[in-house]
């Protein structure tokens, strides 16, 4: 085994197998290249992720990531730690679903969806279920709502695009980056995608499952407007440079971000950064029977 051998033997070694001279190399490139031989193999399921992603980016973007570039979706600076740990977890196909199920005695029925009876798959319950009960064509409209108002041309989802976000870079009509727009959709489908897990698990571990039960439409229309809001609410904090110094997000990147898609806008200075009570242009509907 790798850790019975002493490491100047595996340092050897590995000089020779790269044909590298020891004299050449200091010994932290060693034990960078040992670590490298001695990784294991990527899960087949992740090597499939990472090329849907690929491949999804590839074709909106007329170029395709590196792979060094589509990890980097899974620890994104600009993200919460939530939403890259979601990430990450979906690269790997980490989350115990449909499939992993079918063959553990006594749990098979947890490979279905128990809104549509399909298999059940990160993929199915953040895309492809068509019970009138899931939040998902819910969300997406609201997504696609609030990317309109940004001019986002909005894509035909798919899984590796759902995880491959980030990645997408919108360009206007002569071709120039749109920082702000790309930025807004990662945003919006990062959190769109990862609340309609967190809804999926909440209906699944707290709600009546026979018959199936599932949040109202209406509370999951108000909550992806709070989550939203949330997010805008926390860029605006992260541009103080007395709480953040140096690592304060740029007022001109929130701006750039959220402009255009903001509750009466033409109210608000320029610069709103600083103001409070600025939201979404997309309200929440109110109980029948409260403030007529
Ligand atoms: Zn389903």
């Amino acid at each position: 085994m790798t850790e019975d051998i002493p490491l100047a033997d595996e340092v050897n070694q590995v000089a020779t197998l790269t044909g590298m001279a020891l004299g050449a190399g200091t010994q932290r490139i060693f034990h960078k290249i040992i670590r490298e031989m001695n990784k294991p193999p990527p899960r087949r399921r992740t090597t499939i992720n990472v090329s849907r992603i690929r491949h999804a980016v590839a074709e909106l973007n007329e170029q395709a990531p590196t792979t060094k570039a589509i990890w980097e979706c899974t620890r994104d600076s600009d993200s919460p730690v939530a939403i890259n740990g979601f990430n990450y977890k979906n690269f790997h196909d980490g989350y115990r679903l449909g499939d992993h199920w079918r063959y553990i005695p006594g749990f098979e029925e947890r490979v279905r969806c128990n809104l549509c009876k399909e298999d059940e798959s990160m993929e199915h319950i953040l895309l492809e279920c068509e019970s009138p009960l899931a939040p998902t064509r819910t969300i997406w409209l609201l997504a696609e709502e609030l990317c309109r108002m940004k001019n986002i041309k909005w894509p035909a989802l798919s899984y590796g695009l759902v995880l491959g976000c980030g990645l997408l870079r919108f360009r206007n009509s002569k071709g120039k980056y749109r920082q702000g727009a790309s930025r807004l959709f990662k945003i919006v489908v990062g959190e769109s995608a990862h609340l309609i897990w967190k809804l999926r698990c909440e209906r699944v571990n707290k709600m009546v499952q026979n018959p199936p039960s599932a949040h109202h439409l209406e509370e999951v229309r108000n909550r992806w407007i709070k989550q939203i809001n949330h997010r805008l609410a926390l860029d605006k904090i992260l541009t103080n440079k007395h709480r953040f110094g140096p690592k304060a997000l740029k007022r001109a990147i929130v701006l750039n971000t959220w402009s255009g898609t903001l509750l009466n806008e033409d109210r608000l200075p320029n610069d709103w950064v600083t103001e409070t009570g600025v939201l979404v242009g997309i309200t929440c509907l109110r109980p029948p029977g409260r403030n007529r």
